[in-house]
């Protein structure tokens, strides 16, 4: 899958999103909606921050975007970046939204990616993936391995 400089570049930006994350001890994950290549929403999961259990990064996003135009239809032309394929609660919200496009990076492996429910978007939400998966992924993997050292440590 060939993607372009300006998918890399906002990627990156929700990337970033998902450093400030694991450095507030939140499962990594970012995101970023642009609107004519302009970023309109960055944000990250903030799960434990808010101690609410949607509060995923494309939750978030989705309502900082409602807020930015006031107007939920506009939402339709944006594209998303998403450093984690969304689970299906968020792929439940981006339906509801009607967002124009969805770029992911990592594959949800553990089962609690959408795509392996069979579940669609949005017959009008273009879906591609796998953008700067390994750094996507990495990150996750660092986190989890140092929670697990934490607990380990927790329990000698
Ligand atoms: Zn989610």
């Amino acid at each position: 899958m060939f993607f372009s400089k300006k998918d890399h570049y906002f990627m990156e930006i929700a990337l970033n999103e998902a450093v400030v994350a694991f450095h507030k001890d939140e499962v990594p994950i970012g995101a970023a909606i642009t609107f004519e290549n302009i970023v309109i929403a960055k944000t990250h999961n903030l799960t434990e921050t808010l101690n609410n259990t949607i509060a995923h990064a494309e939750i978030l996003a989705i309502v900082l975007a409602n807020k930015y135009f006031n107007k939920k239809y506009y939402i339709k032309k944006c594209t998303l970046y998403v450093t984690l394929e969304p689970c299906i609660m968020c792929a439940g919200a981006l339906f509801w939204s009607q967002i124009g496009k969805v770029v992911c990076g990592a594959n949800n492996s553990s089962k609690r990616g959408f795509s392996y429910y069979g579940i669609k978007l949005h017959p009008k939400t273009e879906f591609v993936s796998g953008i700067m998966k390994n750094e996507c992924k990495s990150l996750i993997q660092k986190f989890f391995l140092k929670k697990r050292i934490k607990h380990k440590k927790l329990n000698q």
